[in-house]
């Protein structure tokens, strides 16, 4: 199928020729339409259920499961200029903002105010909020504020007829029946398109302290977050750990990171907490700590003294990115209980040296069970990507985990969803998604494929 050209000629009457733009990109729909209000998206998911012409929703394009790419012929909906942050209510402490409003922005402007977004993560200035809801994302402090859907009280979503589902409610507590918002979240684009959010913000923390510890074993670690857990009363909200590969990498000679505690150890934590005493809560984290040091629960640590050194810190956590200049990888992100983790590495890092010249890179938010796995090898004619995301599944299935903690499913994962859902979750979701979209225009072939959907619905 091709988009057809009576229908691009409604769109472009519809949304003007701004709002209907064409863009190189070998992975992402050609025409890409940018409407900008929530009229105006329903007005297309009008005139594309219709024609049965499919559209992806389009945020910062930051996603880690190929959730935007195209499959066939269907055209880009952009929230890019849908970027407003209607309110912020100091009252109720909630926030109504547009979906295609960058994370940061929205961050920086509940800051302003005294309160606190808690969605953090590396992608946190490209990011939009709508594409936070669509993917459940996850980031650096769920331990204690939980992910995206912990955050949203309510949203608006155009459904794939171009109906508006206002669901704005502020309130905490809200048991009226089936809890509408939750089915949007984390669906990817696939059951509605999000067009405003409400998001419910916290007291912006005047307190924040940081350390990164050097553990000599995995034991330790489970222990030390446990230590944490219970005495930092409730403040813990990051735990954050790094394999040697991943920090040695990172702060290698010549790297632009500094080095804040030297190469050798086997595990580096980065752990935080956010209070509202800073003298306080300094001294109760160090004393805490010290108490950690006394019980053997790690071997050497250094604590930020000023937000340049906790920022240095943190971006030796979140340079990701770094990591392609090791050679060809493929990034995936997996959960599995804290009992079965450290045999499952183990079981990861052996199978990986099957390969020539092998990369695995171990990171991740282990407080809430989720590990960053990086495989590739050094050289590219040995990569073999299908066979080491074999290993890696197989691996995650073996110990019941979880092909995605954070990052969803999109195109990347489709084919392995079946490791970490039964049949009937999976026949279950068909029958929502022929329900929700019977033609199936929103995003289609992303965390079920057509035909599966067809066959199972
Ligand atoms: C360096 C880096 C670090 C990251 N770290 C983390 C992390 O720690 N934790 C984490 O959870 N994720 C992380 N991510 C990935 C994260 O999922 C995305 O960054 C973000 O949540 C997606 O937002 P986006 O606006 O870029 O969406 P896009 O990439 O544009 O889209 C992602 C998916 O959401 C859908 N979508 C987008 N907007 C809407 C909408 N308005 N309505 C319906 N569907 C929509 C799309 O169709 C697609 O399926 C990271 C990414 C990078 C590059």
């Amino acid at each position: 199928m091709t988009v057809s050209g009576s229908t691009l000629e409604s769109l472009t009457q519809l949304l003007g020729e701004k709002g209907v733009r064409r863009e190189a990109d070998d992975f992402l729909p050609e025409v890409i339409l940018k409407p900008v209000s929530t009229e105006q998206v329903s007005g297309i998911l009008k005139i594309c259920h219709a024609a049965g012409q499919a559209i992806i929703p389009i945020g910062g394009k930051t996603g880690l499961a190929q959730g935007i790419h195209k499959t066939g012929d269907e055209l880009g909906l952009s929230l890019e200029r849908m970027n407003t942050i209607e309110e912020i209510d100091v009252h109720n402490r909630t926030m109504i903002v547009q979906a295609g409003c960058i994370l940061q922005v929205a961050v920086e402007a509940a800051e302003e105010q005294g309160l606190l977004l808690p969605m953090d993560f590396g992608a946190r200035g490209s990011a939009t909020v709508g594409g936070a809801v669509a993917t459940n994302a996850g980031g650096n402090r769920v331990i204690r504020y939980g992910m995206m859907r912990d955050m949203v009280l309510g949203l608006e979503v155009v459904l794939a007829d171009g109906t508006v589902v206002n669901s704005l409610n502020k309130m905490i507590k809200n048991n009226t029946g089936y809890d509408l918002k939750q089915m949007f979240i984390g669906a990817e684009g696939t059951l509605g398109v999000v067009t405003r959010v409400v998001v419910r913000l916290r007291p912006l923390a005047s307190s924040q302290n940081t350390a990164l510890l050097a553990v000599p074993d995995f034991p330790k670690i489970i222990e030390l977050l446990h230590y944490l857990d219970s005495s930092t009363a409730g403040t813990l909200s990051a735990f954050e750990v790094m394999w040697p590969e991943y920090y040695e990498f990172i702060t290698r000679e010549g790297s632009v990171h500094k080095q804040p505690l030297p190469h050798g150890s086997q595990y580096y934590v980065l752990v935080e907490t956010l209070g509202s005493d800073s003298e306080a809560d300094a001294e109760n984290f160090e004393s805490i700590l010290g108490q950690a040091m006394e019980a053997e629960l790690f071997e050497d640590a250094v604590l930020a003294k000023s937000q340049s050194e906790r920022n240095a810190i943190w971006e030796i956590r979140d340079d990701v990115l770094e990591l392609f200049n090791l050679g060809p990888i493929v990034p995936y992100d997996i959960s599995v209980t804290l009992d079965n983790m450290e045999a499952f590495v183990d079981d990861i890092q052996a199978g990986m040296k099957t390969f020539d010249d092998p990369i695995c890179i171990i990171f991740g938010h282990l407080g809430d069970c989720n590990l960053h796995v990086i495989l590739g090898t050094k050289t590219p004619e040995a990569f073999d990507p299908h066979a080491q995301e074999e290993l890696l599944y197989t691996i995650v299935g073996r110990y019941q985990g979880s092909v995605s903690a954070e990052h969803g499913i999109g195109l990347a994962k489709r084919e392995h969803l079946h490791c970490s859902r039964n049949q009937d979750e999976l026949a279950l979701m068909c029958r929502m998604k022929k329900m929700m979209d019977p033609q199936n225009i929103l995003n289609p072939n992303k965390v079920l494929a057509a035909d599966f959907v067809s066959a199972n619905a």
